[in-house]
Protein backbone atom coordinates (compact mmCIF):
# COMPACT_ATOMS: atom_id res chain seq x y z
CA UNK A 1 0.00 0.00 0.00
CA UNK A 2 1.21 3.37 -0.93
CA UNK A 3 0.84 6.11 1.92
CA UNK A 4 1.91 9.90 2.11
CA UNK A 5 1.30 10.98 5.49
CA UNK A 6 2.46 15.09 6.48
CA UNK A 7 3.77 15.25 10.20
CA UNK A 8 4.18 18.84 10.25
CA UNK A 9 4.54 21.81 7.28
CA UNK A 10 5.68 25.19 7.74
CA UNK A 11 8.60 27.18 8.58
CA UNK A 12 9.08 25.68 12.26
CA UNK A 13 9.45 22.22 10.67
CA UNK A 14 8.69 19.72 7.77
CA UNK A 15 9.01 16.39 7.82
CA UNK A 16 6.96 13.78 5.72
CA UNK A 17 6.81 10.11 5.46
CA UNK A 18 6.21 8.13 2.13
CA UNK A 19 5.65 4.66 2.58
CA UNK A 20 5.35 2.47 -0.80
CA UNK A 21 5.83 -1.59 -0.84
CA UNK A 22 8.00 -2.69 1.50
CA UNK A 23 9.66 0.50 1.89
CA UNK A 24 9.06 3.99 4.10
CA UNK A 25 11.03 6.78 3.84
CA UNK A 26 11.46 10.34 5.61
CA UNK A 27 11.19 13.22 3.66
CA UNK A 28 13.10 15.85 5.70
CA UNK A 29 13.15 15.77 9.65
CA UNK A 30 12.84 19.27 10.50
CA UNK A 31 11.58 18.58 14.23
CA UNK A 32 13.46 17.27 16.86
CA UNK A 33 13.75 13.62 16.92
CA UNK A 34 11.30 12.79 19.84
CA UNK A 35 8.38 15.33 18.45
CA UNK A 36 8.78 13.44 14.89
CA UNK A 37 8.57 10.08 16.80
CA UNK A 38 5.66 11.56 18.38
CA UNK A 39 4.28 12.63 15.35
CA UNK A 40 4.66 9.32 13.81
CA UNK A 41 2.74 7.38 16.54
CA UNK A 42 -0.39 9.61 16.17
CA UNK A 43 -0.67 9.26 12.56
CA UNK A 44 -0.23 5.62 12.71
CA UNK A 45 3.46 5.18 11.39
CA UNK A 46 6.08 3.02 13.02
CA UNK A 47 9.22 4.60 13.38
CA UNK A 48 11.67 2.18 13.48
CA UNK A 49 10.27 0.63 9.98
CA UNK A 50 11.85 3.90 8.22
CA UNK A 51 14.38 2.65 6.05
CA UNK A 52 16.01 6.18 4.92
CA UNK A 53 15.67 10.19 5.52
CA UNK A 54 15.61 12.09 2.16
CA UNK A 55 16.73 15.60 2.62
CA UNK A 56 15.29 18.74 0.33
CA UNK A 57 17.85 21.23 1.73
CA UNK A 58 19.80 22.61 4.05
CA UNK A 59 17.72 25.41 5.74
CA UNK A 60 17.37 24.19 9.73
CA UNK A 61 13.07 23.89 9.60
CA UNK A 62 14.18 20.78 7.09
CA UNK A 63 17.09 19.39 8.74
CA UNK A 64 16.69 19.87 12.60
CA UNK A 65 16.62 16.29 13.87
CA UNK A 66 18.15 14.64 11.12
CA UNK A 67 21.43 13.41 12.76
CA UNK A 68 19.71 12.45 16.19
CA UNK A 69 16.84 10.32 14.08
CA UNK A 70 19.35 9.00 11.72
CA UNK A 71 21.79 7.56 14.29
CA UNK A 72 18.79 6.23 16.42
CA UNK A 73 16.93 4.47 13.48
CA UNK A 74 20.99 3.38 12.29
CA UNK A 75 19.80 4.69 8.67
CA UNK A 76 21.04 6.26 5.95
CA UNK A 77 20.72 10.21 4.80
CA UNK A 78 20.12 10.88 1.13
CA UNK A 79 21.50 14.44 0.07
CA UNK A 80 23.09 15.96 -2.80
CA UNK A 81 26.83 16.54 -2.22
CA UNK A 82 26.44 20.45 -1.58
CA UNK A 83 23.47 20.35 0.44
CA UNK A 84 25.26 17.70 2.91
CA UNK A 85 28.34 20.32 2.90
CA UNK A 86 26.35 23.40 3.77
CA UNK A 87 24.51 20.65 6.74
CA UNK A 88 27.75 20.16 7.70
CA UNK A 89 28.93 23.82 7.77
CA UNK A 90 25.84 24.85 9.72
CA UNK A 91 26.62 22.56 12.26
CA UNK A 92 30.45 22.69 12.29
CA UNK A 93 31.46 26.56 13.39
CA UNK A 94 35.31 27.12 13.01
CA UNK A 95 36.91 24.50 15.13
CA UNK A 96 39.07 26.04 18.36
CA UNK A 97 42.42 25.53 17.94
CA UNK A 98 44.22 23.63 20.81
CA UNK A 99 46.85 25.09 23.36
CA UNK A 100 49.61 22.77 21.25
CA UNK A 101 48.71 23.90 17.98
CA UNK A 102 48.54 27.68 18.92
CA UNK A 103 52.16 27.02 20.42
CA UNK A 104 52.85 25.77 17.33
CA UNK A 105 51.69 28.47 15.39
CA UNK A 106 52.68 31.08 17.47
CA UNK A 107 56.64 29.96 17.44
CA UNK A 108 56.20 29.92 13.73
CA UNK A 109 54.75 33.13 13.07
CA UNK A 110 58.17 34.01 15.48
CA UNK A 111 60.67 32.46 13.16
CA UNK A 112 58.60 33.47 10.12
CA UNK A 113 58.93 37.29 11.03
CA UNK A 114 62.57 36.64 12.51
CA UNK A 115 63.67 35.17 8.18
CA UNK A 116 61.69 38.24 7.12
CA UNK A 117 63.45 40.50 9.29
CA UNK A 118 67.17 39.21 8.36
CA UNK A 119 66.29 39.05 4.50
CA UNK A 120 65.22 42.74 4.83
CA UNK A 121 68.86 42.82 6.86
CA UNK A 122 70.82 41.33 4.05
CA UNK A 123 69.09 43.00 0.86
CA UNK A 124 69.00 46.27 2.39
CA UNK A 125 71.69 47.08 5.20
CA UNK A 126 70.14 50.73 5.70
CA UNK A 127 67.19 49.59 7.30
CA UNK A 128 67.56 49.08 11.43
CA UNK A 129 66.40 45.19 11.09
CA UNK A 130 65.73 45.73 15.62
CA UNK A 131 62.39 47.67 14.16
CA UNK A 132 61.16 44.41 13.08
CA UNK A 133 62.66 42.06 15.57
CA UNK A 134 60.81 44.09 17.90
CA UNK A 135 57.61 42.04 18.27
CA UNK A 136 58.93 38.91 18.65
CA UNK A 137 58.44 38.20 22.58
CA UNK A 138 58.96 34.92 23.93
CA UNK A 139 56.02 32.92 23.41
CA UNK A 140 56.50 30.14 25.43
CA UNK A 141 56.78 32.10 28.90
CA UNK A 142 53.97 31.56 30.18
CA UNK A 143 53.19 35.08 31.69
CA UNK A 144 52.47 36.02 27.53
CA UNK A 145 49.92 33.06 27.50
CA UNK A 146 46.34 34.31 27.04
CA UNK A 147 43.90 33.64 29.75
CA UNK A 148 41.94 31.13 27.51
CA UNK A 149 44.97 28.74 27.41
CA UNK A 150 43.25 26.97 30.68
CA UNK A 151 40.08 26.49 27.81
CA UNK A 152 42.15 25.41 24.89
CA UNK A 153 44.23 23.05 27.39
CA UNK A 154 40.80 21.65 28.11
CA UNK A 155 39.69 21.02 24.33
CA UNK A 156 42.91 19.50 23.54
CA UNK A 157 42.00 16.80 26.53
CA UNK A 158 38.68 16.32 24.95
CA UNK A 159 40.06 16.22 21.45
CA UNK A 160 41.84 12.98 22.68
CA UNK A 161 38.49 11.27 24.00
CA UNK A 162 36.82 12.24 20.55
CA UNK A 163 35.16 9.33 19.34
CA UNK A 164 33.34 10.01 15.48
CA UNK A 165 29.73 10.25 16.93
CA UNK A 166 30.96 13.20 18.94
CA UNK A 167 31.08 14.79 15.65
CA UNK A 168 27.70 16.49 15.25
CA UNK A 169 27.74 16.25 11.70
CA UNK A 170 28.26 11.98 12.02
CA UNK A 171 25.87 10.16 10.40
CA UNK A 172 25.19 6.31 9.77
CA UNK A 173 25.68 6.29 6.07
CA UNK A 174 25.40 9.36 3.81
CA UNK A 175 24.02 8.98 0.36
CA UNK A 176 24.71 11.29 -2.81
CA UNK A 177 21.84 11.70 -5.88
CA UNK A 178 21.79 14.92 -8.09
CA UNK A 179 18.71 17.11 -9.08
CA UNK A 180 17.76 15.34 -12.78
CA UNK A 181 18.85 12.15 -11.73
CA UNK A 182 16.20 9.22 -11.30
CA UNK A 183 17.26 6.45 -7.87
CA UNK A 184 15.36 4.20 -6.02
CA UNK A 185 15.46 3.30 -2.11
CA UNK A 186 13.84 0.22 -2.08
CA UNK A 187 10.56 -0.15 -3.56
CA UNK A 188 10.34 3.49 -4.53
CA UNK A 189 11.13 5.57 -7.13
CA UNK A 190 12.59 9.14 -6.39
CA UNK A 191 12.89 11.86 -8.90
CA UNK A 192 14.69 14.67 -7.28
CA UNK A 193 14.49 17.78 -9.42
CA UNK A 194 16.27 21.48 -8.98
CA UNK A 195 13.67 24.54 -7.10
CA UNK A 196 14.80 27.91 -7.18
CA UNK A 197 15.30 28.51 -3.38
CA UNK A 198 18.00 30.14 -1.34
CA UNK A 199 19.99 26.96 -0.10
CA UNK A 200 23.00 25.30 -1.93
CA UNK A 201 21.19 22.66 -3.99
CA UNK A 202 17.53 23.23 -3.17
CA UNK A 203 15.39 20.14 -4.92
CA UNK A 204 11.46 18.58 -5.13
CA UNK A 205 10.68 15.47 -5.53
CA UNK A 206 8.36 12.97 -7.59
CA UNK A 207 7.90 10.01 -5.94
CA UNK A 208 6.73 6.56 -7.17
CA UNK A 209 5.66 3.59 -5.82
CA UNK A 210 3.12 0.88 -7.65
CA UNK A 211 1.81 2.81 -10.13
CA UNK A 212 1.61 6.14 -7.81
CA UNK A 213 3.20 9.31 -8.41
CA UNK A 214 3.56 11.85 -5.24
CA UNK A 215 4.67 15.38 -6.05
CA UNK A 216 6.80 17.45 -3.49
CA UNK A 217 7.01 20.81 -4.03
CA UNK A 218 7.98 23.38 -1.16
CA UNK A 219 10.27 26.20 -0.51
CA UNK A 220 10.37 28.10 -4.01
CA UNK A 221 10.50 31.10 -4.86
CA UNK A 222 8.35 30.56 -8.38
CA UNK A 223 7.32 27.47 -10.34
CA UNK A 224 9.79 27.63 -12.56
CA UNK A 225 9.80 25.39 -16.22
CA UNK A 226 11.54 22.51 -14.66
CA UNK A 227 9.37 22.44 -11.67
CA UNK A 228 6.28 22.70 -13.88
CA UNK A 229 7.12 20.02 -16.38
CA UNK A 230 8.47 17.71 -13.22
CA UNK A 231 4.40 18.18 -11.57
CA UNK A 232 2.46 16.31 -14.27
CA UNK A 233 0.67 13.19 -14.06
CA UNK A 234 0.58 13.29 -10.29
CA UNK A 235 -2.04 11.63 -7.96
CA UNK A 236 -0.93 13.50 -5.14
CA UNK A 237 0.58 17.24 -4.85
CA UNK A 238 1.96 18.69 -2.20
CA UNK A 239 2.88 22.43 -2.85
CA UNK A 240 3.71 25.34 -1.04
CA UNK A 241 0.92 28.19 -0.52
CA UNK A 242 3.52 30.58 1.78
CA UNK A 243 2.07 33.85 2.03
CA UNK A 244 -0.72 36.12 1.50
CA UNK A 245 0.77 38.92 -0.61
CA UNK A 246 -0.99 41.40 1.29
CA UNK A 247 -0.40 40.17 4.84
CA UNK A 248 3.30 39.97 4.03
CA UNK A 249 3.71 43.57 2.92
CA UNK A 250 2.11 44.92 6.30
CA UNK A 251 3.25 42.09 8.39
CA UNK A 252 5.75 42.46 11.01
CA UNK A 253 8.76 40.89 9.04
CA UNK A 254 11.71 43.54 8.69
CA UNK A 255 11.94 44.78 5.07
CA UNK A 256 15.09 42.58 4.21
CA UNK A 257 13.07 39.40 5.20
CA UNK A 258 9.90 40.37 3.32
CA UNK A 259 12.42 40.89 0.10
CA UNK A 260 13.69 37.51 0.76
CA UNK A 261 10.56 35.71 0.80
CA UNK A 262 9.33 37.42 -2.36
CA UNK A 263 12.11 37.11 -4.52
CA UNK A 264 12.51 34.43 -6.96
CA UNK A 265 14.33 32.43 -4.47
CA UNK A 266 11.96 32.69 -1.52
CA UNK A 267 8.32 31.40 -1.24
CA UNK A 268 5.21 30.54 -2.97
CA UNK A 269 2.38 33.06 -2.45
CA UNK A 270 -0.91 31.79 -2.43
CA UNK A 271 -1.27 33.64 -5.55
CA UNK A 272 1.61 32.13 -7.30
CA UNK A 273 0.39 28.71 -5.95
CA UNK A 274 -2.81 29.44 -7.16
CA UNK A 275 -1.36 30.78 -10.90
CA UNK A 276 0.18 27.50 -11.20
CA UNK A 277 -3.29 25.68 -10.41
CA UNK A 278 -5.33 27.26 -12.64
CA UNK A 279 -2.56 28.14 -15.76
CA UNK A 280 -0.04 25.03 -15.79
CA UNK A 281 -1.37 21.90 -13.94
CA UNK A 282 -2.90 18.96 -15.62
CA UNK A 283 -5.85 18.40 -12.76
CA UNK A 284 -4.31 14.56 -12.56
CA UNK A 285 -3.91 14.43 -8.97
CA UNK A 286 -6.97 13.09 -6.51
CA UNK A 287 -4.91 14.80 -3.97
CA UNK A 288 -3.71 18.48 -3.44
CA UNK A 289 -1.80 19.24 -0.09
CA UNK A 290 -1.18 23.06 0.37
CA UNK A 291 1.99 23.23 2.75
CA UNK A 292 4.76 25.23 4.32
CA UNK A 293 2.22 28.31 5.34
CA UNK A 294 3.86 31.19 7.14
CA UNK A 295 2.21 31.16 10.59
CA UNK A 296 2.46 35.20 10.34
CA UNK A 297 1.92 36.03 6.89
CA UNK A 298 -0.79 34.18 5.78
CA UNK A 299 -4.32 31.97 6.82
CA UNK A 300 -5.61 28.53 6.24
CA UNK A 301 -8.50 30.14 4.66
CA UNK A 302 -6.53 32.53 2.07
CA UNK A 303 -4.82 29.94 0.94
CA UNK A 304 -7.67 27.54 0.35
CA UNK A 305 -9.63 30.33 -0.92
CA UNK A 306 -7.09 30.90 -3.57
CA UNK A 307 -6.91 27.68 -4.48
CA UNK A 308 -10.22 26.73 -4.90
CA UNK A 309 -10.64 29.90 -6.75
CA UNK A 310 -8.10 28.14 -9.02
CA UNK A 311 -9.45 25.23 -9.47
CA UNK A 312 -13.31 25.85 -9.54
CA UNK A 313 -12.19 27.74 -12.40
CA UNK A 314 -11.48 24.66 -14.52
CA UNK A 315 -14.04 22.18 -14.52
CA UNK A 316 -12.05 19.05 -14.72
CA UNK A 317 -9.97 19.96 -11.70
CA UNK A 318 -13.10 20.10 -8.97
CA UNK A 319 -12.79 15.94 -8.41
CA UNK A 320 -9.22 17.27 -6.91
CA UNK A 321 -9.21 17.05 -3.04
CA UNK A 322 -8.08 20.15 -1.44
CA UNK A 323 -6.14 19.82 2.14
CA UNK A 324 -4.28 21.72 4.30
CA UNK A 325 -0.83 20.32 5.64
CA UNK A 326 -0.26 21.74 9.53
CA UNK A 327 1.78 23.26 11.61
CA UNK A 328 1.45 21.97 14.83
CA UNK A 329 -0.25 18.33 14.10
CA UNK A 330 0.36 15.17 11.75
CA UNK A 331 -2.47 15.02 8.61
CA UNK A 332 -3.97 12.07 8.26
CA UNK A 333 -2.32 9.45 5.81
CA UNK A 334 -3.58 9.27 2.55
CA UNK A 335 -3.82 5.93 1.02
CA UNK A 336 -3.88 4.71 -2.17
ZN1 LIG B 1 11.27 25.56 4.64
ZN1 LIG C 1 13.97 26.69 2.80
Amino acid sequence: MVRFTVLASGSKGNSTVVSGGHTRILVDAGLSCRELFRRMNLAGEDPQTLDAIVITHEHQDHVNGVAVTARKLGIPVYFTEATHRAWMRWLSPRRQMTYRQWLEMCHKQAAERQAEAESVEETDSADDPEEDLVEDADLSSPANLPETVAELAADEASDRQASPKDDPTWLPAVEYFRPGEPFSIGDIDVQPFTIPHDAADPVGFVFASEGVRMGFATDLGYVAPNVREQLRNLDLLLLESNHDLEMLRDGPYPWSVKQRVLSRVGHLSNDAASQFLAEDYDGQAAYIILGHLSENNNLPELARVAAERALTGRASLLANRLLLAEQHQPLSAIRF
